[in-house]
């Protein structure tokens, strides 16, 4: 499949999510992982650019269902805050499905790891630094959901 160009990306964005998905971070290909954000559920989200917009159900943002990991798998579990490490894992056995217990642990932990950032550091310079994207994209965001000051 052709590359489609970052107009092409946003404008399906908007389509299929009525303006309530926004990319924080920049469209390069389709292939790229990128970070969401969704005013309805207010929650923050990893996807693949191809499969966030793509047709396959099960790739597409739902609110309040798991969210994409960095590699765009979607999370069995949603942590909560102050899941300890252990709490996690029995969830993780709980949720067993069709892939292995070691892949299901550690995006348990990975969402994990993403999750405490968002609470407890809350700083869009680590955030950024975290995700490896330009600090500004995050920090617009913060201000646009009143959570800094400019
Ligand atoms: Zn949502």
């Amino acid at each position: 499949m052709a590359d489609m160009t970052k107009e092409q990306f946003e404008t399906r964005l908007e389509t299929i999510y009525k303006g309530e998905v926004q990319a924080l971070t920049k469209y390069l290909n389709q292939r790229c992982t990128m970070v969401f954000h969704c005013s309805e559920c207010k929650t923050v989200f990893f996807g693949k650019a191809s499969l966030i917009i793509g047709t396959k159900e099960q790739f597409l943002h739902k609110c309040g269902f798991p969210y994409g990991d960095i590699d765009g798998n979607r999370f069995h579990i949603v942590p909560k805050r102050g899941d300890s490490t252990e709490a996690l894992k029995k969830k993780a056995k709980k949720n067993t499905v069709k892939e292995g217990q070691k892949q299901k642990e550690s995006i348990a932990l990975r969402s994990k790891k993403f999750y405490e950032l968002v609470w407890n550091d809350y700083t869009y310079q680590k955030i950024a630094k975290e995700l490896q994207v330009n600090p500004q994209i995050i920090k617009d965001h913060f201000i646009r959901e009143g959570l800094i000051n400019k």
